[in-house]
C-alpha cells in the first residue's frame, strides 16, 4: 500500500473535452480560455477574470498592475509558498513579513501596524491552506494607511468569510490550478477584479504588451507570455463545473480524519476552522505537539510505511535565498517558525475510502507514540 500525498481528480469529461481541443487544432488563444474566465467571473462573483499560466505569473501581473516597484514595501505573510514573496522581489519591491496567527495560520492583523512605513504601499494577503485571513482589520488598516489589498488566494479557492468569497476583497486576486489544488489545469492561475483598468491591463501583460484594441501589431509596453492555453483552459471549465463536489469531497475526507484522529490530541493538533470562515480544505495538515519530536524522522519513518507526508510549509524568511537577501535569522518570526517546524501534511486527495483513512491515521499515530518513547529513554 502506498499512498501520495496528493493526486488530482480526472473524470472522462475532462479527457473528453482536451481531446476535443487537440481536434479543433485550436491550441491556444481560442474560445476555451474565454469561456473559462467567463465561468470563473461567474462563479467567484466578480466583474472580471483573466486566465494566466500560473499562480505565480498572475501574482507577478497583479503586483504590476498595482504599480508597486522598486523602494515600495508590501506587507505579506512568511508562512506561505515561496511564490507570493517572490512576485513582491519580481518587480523591485520588498517583501516585509508579518507574522501569523497561531490557530489560523494566516497573517496576524495585531502585528500589521507595527511593521507599516512611509514606504509600505501594499498588503499581499495569503489565505492559507484553505481558510481566509481575518480580513476585517485587514482592511481597517488598508483604509486607514491607503495600503492596495491584494490577495494570494491560490490555495483557498471558493472559501469564504463571513459570507463573502476570498478573492473579493482587494483590488485585485490570484488564484492557482496547479495538479494538488482545489481544482486543476495542469498548470494554470486566474486573476481576478472588479476594476476594469487592472484587467484590462493584465490582459496586455499576459500577452506580451500587446494593446487590448485588436491592433496586433502594437506593444505598449513590456509584457510576457503567460497566456493560458486550450487544453488546460477546457480541463478547468469541466473542473470548474465539479468544484463544489471537489471540495465537498475533500471536507468529507477532512471530517475523516477529524474522526479518527481527534483521540489523539495529546500528541497532535487537528486544523482548526476560524468561527465565519468556510473552509476549502487545500491540505490537511497536522501539527505535533511536542516540539521535541524530530518531524522530519517522523516524515522518513512515515515514508518507509508507504504514506507520503510534507512539513507545510517552511517559512519563507529562512529559505537560504531570503536569509542572505535580508540577513533573517532563526527567531525573526516566531509563531510562523514554531508551526513550520511541527508541521505534516497527510495524504489528502478524491479517492481516499474511510478504510484508508482509518490506516493512514493508525500509522501515523502509532510512529507518533514511538518517537514520544526515544525521547523517554
Ligand atoms: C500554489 C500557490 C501559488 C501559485 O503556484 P503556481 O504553481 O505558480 O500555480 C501561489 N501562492 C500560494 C500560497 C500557493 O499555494
Amino acid at each position: 500500500m502506498k499512498y501520495p500525498i496528493a493526486k488530482p481528480y480526472i473524470g472522462k469529461e475532462e479527457k473528453a473535452v482536451v481531446a476535443k481541443v487537440l481536434r479543433s487544432g485550436v491550441l491556444s488563444i481560442g474560445p476555451e480560455v474565454v469561456a473559462f474566465e467567463k465561468a470563473f467571473a461567474l462563479k467567484l462573483g466578480t466583474k472580471f477574470a483573466c486566465a494566466v499560466s500560473s499562480g505565480t505569473a498572475g501574482l507577478h501581473l497583479t503586483m504590476l498592475a498595482a504599480g508597486l516597484k522598486k523602494g515600495d514595501e508590501v506587507l505579506t505573510s512568511p508562512f506561505s509558498f515561496i511564490a507570493s514573496a517572490n512576485a513582491i522581489l519580481y518587480v523591485g519591491a520588498t517583501p516585509v513579513f508579518v507574522d501569523i496567527n497561531p490557530v489560523s495560520f494566516n497573517i496576524d492583523p495585531d502585528k500589521i501596524e507595527e511593521k507599516i512605513t512611509t514606504k509600505t504601499k501594499a498588503i499581499l494577503v495569503v489565505h492559507i491552506f484553505g481558510q481566509s485571513a481575518d480580513m476585517k482589520p485587514i482592511l481597517k488598516l488598508a483604509n486607514k494607511y491607503k495600503l492596495k489589498v491584494i490577495e494570494d488566494a491560490c490555495e483557498s479557492l471558493n472559501a469564504s468569510y463571513h459570507g463573502k468569497k476570498v478573492g473579493t476583497f482587494g483590488e485585485s486576486a490570484v488564484f492557482a490550478f496547479y495538479p494538488n489544488k482545489q481544482m486543476t489545469t495542469g498548470e494554470g492561475g486566474m486573476i481576478v477584479t472588479n476594476d476594469r483598468s487592472v484587467d484590462a491591463l493584465c490582459r496586455s501583460l499576459r500577452n506580451q504588451g500587446r494593446s487590448g484594441n485588436m491592433q496586433w501589431l502594437d506593444h505598449e509596453r513590456l509584457g510576457y507570455n503567460y497566456r493560458l492555453d486550450e487544453m488546460s483552459a477546457a480541463l478547468g471549465r469541466v473542473q470548474l463545473q465539479k468544484l463544489d463536489w471537489l471540495i465537498a469531497e475533500k471536507r468529507r475526507i477532512a471530517a475523516l480524519y477529524k474522526k479518527h484522529l481527534a483521540p489523539y490530541q495529546k500528541f497532535l493538533l487537528l486544523p482548526r476552522i476560524i468561527s465565519g470562515n468556510i473552509h476549502s480544505w487545500f491540505v490537511y495538515v497536522i501539527n505535533i505537539k511536542n516540539p521535541l519530536i524530530k518531524r522530519d524522522a517522523v516524515i522518513e519513518d512515515l515514508e518507509k510505511l508507504g504514506i507520503s507526508t510534507k512539513a507545510y510549509l517552511p517559512s519563507i524568511h529562512l529559505f537560504s535565498f531570503y536569509k542572505k537577501l535580508f540577513k533573517y535569522k532563526r527567531g525573526d518570526f516566531p509563531v510562523s517558525e514554531a508551526v513550520s517546524d511541527c508541521s505534516l501534511a497527510l495524504p489528502f486527495y478524491i479517492g481516499l475510502k474511510e478504510k484508508d483513512i482509518k490506516i493512514i491515521s493508525n500509522i501515523v499515530v502509532a510512529t507518533l507514540e514511538k518517537h514520544e518513547k526515544y525521547l523517554q529513554k
